[in-house]
Parts: C-alpha cells; structure tokens; sequence
C-alpha cells in the first residue's frame, strides 16, 4: 500500500502491534513494522479488499430515512452554527464538533473523546496529535481544523486498554479505519460508540507547515505552535490566514492566498492516497461536519457549518440544541449540503473517475466510482493532471530545496507552478478559449 502510494498514514495498521508509525522524507505519517499482516488488507482504509463506505454505511445506517448519492445516509442535514458560548469563536467554522463532542461527555453518553490537539513540537517536527479528552477544559482546548499528519494507534491502543465509552473525530477515512478495526475487534466494536466525522478535501503533509514558515521568514525551528486558520470575524470565513506563535513570543501570519502553495485546490502537498478517495462527508461516521462553502455563509467571518446526522441519538441530540436555543441551525436538503462542497465532489467523483484510468504500477485501488476516460472536456483533464503534478512534485522539490538549504528553490517552483494552474482554472481569458476550443465534447467542469 505504500509503495503503491495508497497509505494514507492512518495507524490503523499498527495498533495493536510492536510496529510504529514514523515521517518519511516528505513529512507523510507511514507504518514501520506493520502488525497484523494477516488482517491488514481488511483493515487499510484505501485496501481494495475491505469493504467500502456504502458497505459500511449501509449497515451501520439501514434505517436511515434518506440517502444521497453524494453525502450518503443521513437523518437530518443542517446549516448554522453553535449559539451558547464561545464554541463558535473558538472553532474553526461554527464550532458544531467541540459543542457535539462536549455534549456527548456531558451527557456521559461517552467518557472521553479521541480527537487532535496541538502538542509540544515533537523533534520530527510534529505539532500536533491525537488524545484522548475526558473533561470540557480539555475538549475545548482542542478545537480548530489541523491540516497536519496525525496517526490513530495511540489512541487505539489507549481504547484497548482503559475500559469506558469513547467518541473518535477524524476526517473520512480515518473514520472508515476505526469501523473497520472495529469490524475485527470486539473491544473496540463495544467501546467506541460514536464517530464524529469532518468533511475533507485532502490530507497535507508536515512539510506545509515548515513552508509557510519559511515564507513569512522564520525558520522552523522558531515555530511553537500554529493556528492554519485565524479566526476573523470581519473576514470571508474563506480566507484563510495562517498564525505561527514563536520561541520569542513574537507572532507571524500571512493569508493562504499569498503564500506560494496556499490555493487549496492546487493540491501542494497533498498525501498521494487522497487522489484514490471517493468519501468527501465522513459518510460511515454518525455525524459529520463541514464548512457552509456557499453565499451568504462563506462571506460570514464568524464561521458556519453544514451537519449531516446519521445517527438518529445525535440528530436527536441536535434536535434538543436547536429547541433549546443553543444551537441556530437551519434544516436544509442534501443538494445544499452537496453544493457547500461542489469543488470537493468533482474532484473525488469525476475526477476521480478520470485517475482511475491512468497507467499506474502496484495495487489497483477499487472505488465506487468507475474508471471513466470520456466525460470530461480538455480543460477539466489537464486540470486533474496538473494537481497530481503539483502534488507529486511538490514533496520532492521541497525536500530538495531542504536538503540543499535553499527554500527559494522550492517558493519560485510552487509560485511557476501555481500561476499555470490558476491560468488553467480560472482563465477565461486567451489560454481559457484556447484550451476549450481544442476541447472534447463532454460535461463542462
Ligand atoms: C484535513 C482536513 C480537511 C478538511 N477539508 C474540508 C473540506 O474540504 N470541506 C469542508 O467543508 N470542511 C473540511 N474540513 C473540516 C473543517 O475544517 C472543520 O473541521 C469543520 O467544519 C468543523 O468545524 P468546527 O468549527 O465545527 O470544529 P471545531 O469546533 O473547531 O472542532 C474541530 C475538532 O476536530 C478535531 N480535529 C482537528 N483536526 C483534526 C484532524 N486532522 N483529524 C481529526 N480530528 C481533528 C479537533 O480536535 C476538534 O475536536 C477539513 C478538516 C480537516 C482536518
């Protein structure tokens, strides 16, 4: 799975084991040792011989009274945000997983949460991890989105061996993972009781954080610990703004748009397995959470998320929030939820489609979506080629120009290459009408 670029750095494989999980040279979480060889293939989130989302979904979700061909399974789909306390403030979009989660141990429906907070940064230059969290002072502490490899065998392992109750957050296929480790291990099946779930566009590597650093002149090294999203409400809640808090005590930031790698879509440093993902809204997880990408919302500083409940004892949980005047969401439909993240799901459905014709060595992934060379124009092509590029490259011309001690190497690659893409994608200018007037017929992107 490594070799064949589908790892995409989860732990679940080494759980349980003597193996560990430790950075490759490009900043990517991969297993040393992996343990339990002999169930591994149905463990590993992106194996082509575990069972997939809607494997998983639909028998977790059988009675679920909707389902989506892109969000899933579902009860109920909701837009808004936490309205008691500082959740929101203090959450990356409106606050809806720290206010969940903090419920959950309230109502002593879980005894703790296993979620990523910042740590010390560790000598492999790490700064974040997974925990466990007991209390709401420790849950709390906890929020906001960390674009970072994180792994989940320590805390696996903590499940394993403190009997309670636990809720896990995680992006999709980390969620995929603890159901599947969950399908092979009777402890975990009995003990983690609820998945909260995060949408997601892909996984970064370490090495984001050291190039932002490097952008806004301060090595590494100086870097404390870091926010990739400041809140400010008088900000459009997209643009993001990047926060490093130093040995010093002084403070850098800089807007994603002008670092060289900070356009999201472009796809710098991205983990290879995200190019094999088809699952943008946690679609196995009991509930999950996104950012409301759609006017008025994204304009909205303050932050605001879409929910999808799956579970019928969460969605009553939100239910009694909303009554209860804690919560200010909306009802909403699936085709809204589905538009809040439109960029996300033609890339892992269409263009996923598209990848999975392209000539590759190793393991085949097998995914919901079939392999489709046809229905997409020229532009939308090159597209999808260009972020595999830019992702493919992007590892390696960086760990060049750290090897090598020049981070201009790497800033004036990422700036040539981010000005092709933005040109490819946004043109519709000369290079725009040009490349659709040699286009294919086909689905415009
Ligand atoms: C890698 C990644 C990619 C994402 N991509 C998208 C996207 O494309 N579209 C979209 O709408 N939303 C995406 N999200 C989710 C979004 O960033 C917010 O996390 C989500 O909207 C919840 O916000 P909140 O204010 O409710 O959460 P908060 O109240 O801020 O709580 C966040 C919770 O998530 C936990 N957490 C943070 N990072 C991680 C992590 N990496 N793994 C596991 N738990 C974590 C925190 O510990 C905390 O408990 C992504 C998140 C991540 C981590």
């Amino acid at each position: 799975m490594v070799r064949a670029g589908l790892c995409i750095g989860c732990g679940a494989c080494v759980a349980g084991g003597n193996g560990r999980m430790a950075y490759d040279r490009y900043g990517q979480l991969q297993p040393q040792n992996a343990a339990r060889p002999e169930t591994f293939e149905h463990l590993c989130p992106f194996s082509p011989f575990a069972a997939d989302e809607d494997a998983i979904a639909g028998a977790r979700f059988a009675a679920a009274p909707q389902r989506d061909r892109k969000v899933g399974r579902f009860e109920a789909t909701y837009v808004g945000h936490v309205a008691e306390g500082d959740y929101r403030a203090q959450g990356s979009s409106g606050g809806m997983v720290t206010w969940m989660a903090a419920e959950l141990l309230s109502r002593r429906l879980v005894d703790g949460v296993a979620h990523v907070a910042a740590t010390d940064p560790s000598p492999d230059g790490g700064f974040f991890g997974y925990r466990i969290s007991r209390s709401l002072e420790e849950l709390n502490a906890g929020a906001k989105s960390r674009y970072h490899p994180i792994e989940l065998s320590g805390v696996i392992d903590a499940i394993r061996v403190e009997p309670g109750r636990y809720a896990v957050v995680g992006i999709p296929c980390f969620i995929k993972a603890v159901h599947l480790l969950r399908a092979t291990d009777p402890v975990l099946a009995e003990r983690i009781v609820f998945t909260l779930g995060l949408f997601c566009g892909h996984m970064k590597s370490l090495r984001m954080v050291e190039s932002f650093a490097w952008q806004m002149g301060v090595p590494l090294e100086a870097v404390t610990s870091l926010d990739y999203r400041l809140k400010d409400p008088d900000r459009p809640a997209n643009w993001y703004r990047a926060h490093l808090n130093l040995r010093d005590g002084g403070t850098a930031a800089q807007d994603w748009w002008h670092l060289a790698d900070g356009d999201w879509g472009a796809g710098f440093f991205q983990n290879p397995a995200c190019n094999f993902c088809d699952d943008v809204t946690a679609e196995t997880a009991d509930i999950a959470f996104g950012d409301a990408w759609v006017e008025p919302y994204a304009s909205d500083g303050n932050g605001t998320n879409v929910v999808i409940a799956r579970s019928p004892v969460l969605n009553d949980i939100v239910r009694d929030g909303i009554m209860q005047g804690r919560l200010a969401l909306q009802p909403v439909d699936a085709e809204f939820v589905a538009a809040t993240q439109a960029a996300g799901l033609r890339h892992r459905r269409e263009g996923l489609a598209y990848r999975l014709t392209w000539r590759r060595r190793g393991i085949r992934p097998v995914k919901r979506v079939a392999p489709d060379r046809r229905g997409h124009t020229l532009r939308r092509k090159l597209i999808y080629r260009m972020r595999a590029g830019i992702a493919f490259w992007s590892h390696r011309v960086f760990w060049l120009a750290h090897r090598t001690g020049q981070p201009r190497l790497y800033i004036a690659w990422a700036r040539a290459a981010l000005r092709l893409y933005q040109a490819l994608t946004y043109s519709r200018g000369r290079l725009g009408r040009f490349i659709d007037g040699l286009g294919l017929a086909g689905r415009d992107g």
